[in-house]
């Protein structure tokens, strides 16, 4: 069996700040590497649970900012990981093919303009807005496409939300409640840790009645988002139109290239990457 597991790191129980790269102080570099344990920790849980549960091949992705999150010197040694630049290799969820059992998913914020939600951005606008999608349902839609069924994930509680709307019967771990979009009341990371690692075998072990989150295509893409995290969002790019919505997320920062001023595009030099 082979599990892949995605992160993010907004919605580990503990984090309700975005990080400052710019910022060398040791008191931002103190609270970014506690947040960065606070991670590896919920991900170690999700990890063990997988070998626990039969899995031969656990592959982790670090794919929130910079792809240095998580502290993979404390990780399982039986997994792997994938870090550093995300999307340089051309491809979001770069290993993740149609031989994966499952999908289990680390530290998941919600869409932007959520209210009352821990740092929300990315706003994925499908069909002319006949519905939305996080980062975190659009990795299970592109899993999808691939007959890889979510099992598993954790963040606050309003991706739960949403999570659970989409994907009927998925388990989860409602890390925090949030109160502002940097405010929480969160588990304590022991208690966090130890229900993901419960969720995680339930979701392992319930990986064939959970079914895959398949989005019909063709499929009409956008992207919203701003830098602040409060309303209102801007459109980023225009809308594309693709067969699926894999093909639709593959394809829609190349072809949005310049009006995203922050996108370097793959397989490009390292200018502009901020290292943790
Ligand atoms: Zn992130």
């Amino acid at each position: 069996m082979k599990v892949y597991i995605q992160t993010d790191i907004e919605g580990v129980a503990g984090f309700c700040f975005q990080e400052n790269r710019r910022d060398p102080g040791i008191e931002n570099v103190r609270h970014r590497y506690r947040m960065y344990k606070l991670l590896t920790d919920e991900v170690n849980a999700a990890v063990r649970a997988a070998f626990d549960e039969g899995a031969e091949v656990v592959i982790v992705n670090d794919n929130h900012g910079s792809g240095y999150n998580i502290l993979f010197e404390e990780l399982d040694e039986r997994c792997r990981i994938i870090h550093g630049r995300n999307g340089s290799s051309g491809k979001w969820l770069a290993f993740l093919d149609e031989t994966f059992d499952c999908m289990l998913q680390i530290g998941m914020h919600a869409m932007g303009a959520t209210p009352n939600s821990i740092i929300p951005h990315s706003l994925w606008e499908v069909n002319d807005g006949a519905f939305y999608r996080s980062e975190g349902t659009m990795a299970a839609a592109v899993a999808g496409d691939l007959g890889v069924p979510s099992v598993m994930m954790a963040g606050d509680d309003k991706i739960c939300a949403e999570f659970r709307e989409k994907i009927p019967g998925i388990e989860q771990v409602q890390t925090k409640v949030a109160l502002s979009c940097y405010q929480a009341c969160s588990l304590i990371p022991k208690r966090s840790c130890k229900l993901i690692y419960e969720a995680a075998r339930r979701g392992i072990a319930r990986r064939k009645e959970i079914k895959p989150f398949f989005v019909p295509g063709p499929v009409r893409l956008r992207l919203w988002d701003n830098a602040t995290h409060v309303p209102p969002l801007s459109p980023l790019g225009e809308t594309i139109e693709r067969p699926t919505i894999t093909q639709a997320e593959h394809d829609y920062y190349p072809a949005n290239k310049p009006s995203l001023p922050w996108y370097k595009g793959p397989s490009t030099d390292m200018d502009g990457f901020m290292f943790p």
